[in-house]
């Protein structure tokens, strides 16, 4: 069992530290919020006062932030992880972020002979509290053989995707092709209304069919066909717009800086930055798009 030192108990974060703990690590908590350290700490982590302290005597430190600008912040430019650690202690990030940060902070950590891997994870919420999350990994082989272990206390799937950044490539597309999905789902099921065609039909006959996809059978954004879809529930999150459109703008940087085309992602994130412009629609689960598609 392990040493963890453990940054950023947001959402995800807080029940990954809960199931690192149940599997029999030890973890010293930190994030900026005192009621997310509290938390950490009931589940039965240490509280840490800062990320250094919360890093310092680990065996292995995950941080699992907002964005690449935190990311940054906490191993290099502010809080200076990457120096503070022992000579031997992994690196993991789990956080969803952008491809070239995620190079960066890892050739930063190889200057200083860490390994390091990228991490970020599918399965939301439900998936970080079950411990079913399915990793994507970037790094090299032996970082990924030591990261293995760890992160199967926390998920059910985890994948080599290849070097440092493929990881963070993975999880770029899977939700560059969700985020298309989602629109497809609501378009096919906004036109059968149209049609009068009954919404539970549509979904026996199509999720059967050549069209079924996951925003289709698990996450259907109509409410009936599928009880447990956040449409049954007035689009409560789940997985925020606003998390999507922060994915979406994700894949077109990653797009415009490999020179790739994706006409679709990119009318995608235009829908889902002006819904999430209007009133609260960010923190809605990203499958209220429909209600763009439906009012545009
Ligand atoms: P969150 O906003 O709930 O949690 C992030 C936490 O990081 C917050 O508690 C915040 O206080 C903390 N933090 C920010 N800067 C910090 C710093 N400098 N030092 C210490 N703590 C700091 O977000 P989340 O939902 O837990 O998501 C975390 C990451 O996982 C994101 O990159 C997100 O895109 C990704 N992700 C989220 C989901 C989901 O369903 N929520 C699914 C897959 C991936």
């Amino acid at each position: 069992m392990s040493a963890i030192g453990f940054i950023g108990l947001g959402n995800m974060g807080g029940p990954m530290v809960t199931n690192l703990i149940e599997a029999g690590h030890s973890v010293a908590a930190f994030d900026l919020v005192p009621d997310a350290v509290a938390r950490a700490v009931s589940a039965g982590a240490s509280a840490a006062d800062n990320a250094v302290a919360a890093a310092a005597d680990a065996e292995v430190v995950i941080t699992m932030l907002p964005a690449g600008a935190h990311v940054r912040s906490v191993f290099i430019d502010d809080d200076k992880v990457i120096a503070a650690v022992k000579p031997g202690t992994l690196l993991i990030d789990s956080s969803t972020i952008d491809v070239t940060t995620a190079r960066d902070v890892i050739a930063v950590a190889a200057d200083k002979g860490l390994d390091m891997i990228d991490a970020p994870v599918s399965g939301g919420i439900g998936g970080a509290a079950a411990g079913t999350l399915t990793f994507m990994c970037g790094g090299v082989d032996a970082a990924f053989k030591r990261a293995e272990p760890i992160l199967m206390a926390m998920g059910k799937n985890i994948f080599h995707a290849g070097g440092p950044g493929r990881g963070q490539a993975a999880k770029v597309c899977n939700n560059l092709m969700l985020a298309i999905e989602m629109i497809a789902v609501s378009e096919g099921f906004l036109l059968a209304e149209k049609l009068d065609l009954d919404a539970q039909k549509l979904w026996d006959i199509v999720s059967t069919a050549t069209s079924q996809c996951w925003a289709m059978t698990s996450y259907c954004p109509v409410p009936g066909p599928v009880p447990s879809s956040p449409a049954n529930n007035d689009y409560a999150a789940g997985f925020t717009v606003a998390m999507m459109l922060k994915d979406l703008k994700l894949s077109q940087e990653a797009a415009a800086s490999a020179d790739a085309n994706t006409p679709l992602g990119a009318h995608a994130t235009q829908l889902y930055d002006s819904f999430a412009s209007l009133g609260d629609n960010a923190e809605l689960d990203f499958s209220a798009i429909i209600r763009q598609i439906r009012d545009s």
